[in-house]
């Protein structure tokens, strides 16, 4: 087994959907967002666990993702919340997925998919009511509604927008969203007066459930609080102080690697590609098989720290594609072959999560999880 690993600790998804579910009301649904590969996680494993706990359904960005989980044996509804290609209509009918629609035309190339596989095609209508990316706008929501209830083969399962700035804590923000919901609930309203029925309504990410439980509706789709992280402002201090005192979660990957060479190094001594970086009194560098091509980014340079025997050594120098090196200082103790936590779970030793790594490099946890590559075998914990 090579040195790096992500071991997943599947208790980890467990615990946190108990943490999420103090959120929301009995009969609330949960859908997972297990796009690129379980927000870097593994699809298939973390499907197969939520599942477990009792949630609804799960959400894929891309046809071929959803193909994968049903290819595992997975058969509870998959909502496929990117627009494919015409090519790949034939596959979401195939494969039972549930594509989210919002325009005429594609509603009528699926109409045109499902009769040509005699089979019906359930879809969610997705209305953009804010956030500018993919949705019909709000005043096509009743024609588009009733085009769909027109076609034999097709049902409508679902409406369903999405959040620009749930997670976050400026007051302009929290209105925003609040005009969002408001939006939402008024053309969910006014389809239902047309005498269909909307299906699931839902449109809580991660940030909404935790912030705005009157908005959970049918559903919710909660992706990053799930894997163990924050969204936004949203911090587990604001939390704690505002909403429930126990409320944890916990990171679930665990980025781990071991040292393999351990070089000692006199001062004036430089290291790594561009020199960027000189010892500047006599030191102990150790060497660990992870670098780029691992996902460890070589923009987090100089900001990385990882945690060796519950103590934290800075990267030095810069990230190579397989390698790193670590300024251990003399005496630390540390031997070659021992293990290095790049990120990982408080409880597993491990002073930084993703979080902090994010934290010190100007970007979201999301990021650093999915930058974690297919290089990097996944081990599955329980
Ligand atoms: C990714 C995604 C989510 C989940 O967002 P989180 O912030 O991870 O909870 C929900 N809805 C849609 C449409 C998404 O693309």
């Amino acid at each position: 087994m090579r040195a790096t690993n992500a071991f997943i600790h599947l208790d980890n998804i467990r615990h946190n959907i108990e943490q999420i579910r103090i959120f929301l009301k009995p009969e609330t649904k949960i859908c997972v967002p297990v796009k690129a590969d379980g927000y870097g996680h593994g699809a298939v494993e973390v499907s197969k666990t939520v599942l477990k706990t009792g949630v609804y359904c799960l959400a894929v960005s891309a046809v071929s993702e959803g193909k994968e989980l049903r290819d595992a044996g997975i058969t509870a509804p998959i909502l496929t919340l990117s627009l494919p290609v015409p090519e790949e209509i034939p596959d979401i009918v195939n494969y039972k997925l549930t594509p989210l629609v919002f325009d005429a035309e594609y509603i009528k190339l699926l109409a045109d998919g499902a009769k040509q596989a005699n089979s019906v095609i359930t879809v969610h209508l997705k209305i953009d009511t804010g956030m500018g990316r993919i949705g019909c706008p709000i005043e096509q929501a009743v024609p588009l509604a009733r085009q769909i209830n027109s076609l034999p083969l097709l049902k409508l399962g679902g409406m369903c927008t999405h959040f620009a700035v749930s997670d976050s804590l400026a007051p302009n923000d929290i209105a925003y969203t609040r005009l969002q919901f408001k939006r939402f609930r008024l053309v969910a309203d006014a389809v239902k007066k047309q005498g269909i029925r909307p299906g699931l309504l839902h449109c809580a990410n991660s940030g909404a459930v935790l912030m705005y439980p009157e908005m959970q509706l049918d559903m919710v789709r909660s992706g990053l609080i799930t894997y163990g992280y924050y969204p936004g402002d949203i911090t587990q201090q604001f939390l704690s102080e505002t909403v429930h005192k126990e409320f944890a979660l916990r990171p679930v990957m665990e980025f781990k690697t071991r040292i393999v060479s351990i070089h000692r190094v006199q001062a004036g001594y430089n290291v790594s590609y561009g020199r960027t970086w000189t010892a500047d009194k006599e030191t102990e560098l150790a060497v660990i098989p992870a670098g780029y091509g691992d996902g460890i980014l070589r923009r987090y340079g100089h900001n990385l720290k990882v945690s060796i025997k519950g103590k934290a050594y800075p990267v030095v120098g810069r990230i190579c594609m397989d390698q790193c090196m670590v300024d251990l200082g003399l005496n630390s103790g540390v031997k070659r072959w021992d293990e290095v936590s790049v990120f990982g779970p408080k409880e597993t030793g491990s002073l930084f999560s993703a979080q902090d790594i994010a934290d010190n490099n100007n970007t979201i946890p999301y990021e650093i999880i999915c930058a974690i590559n297919k290089r990097v075998p996944r081990i599955f914990v329980k």
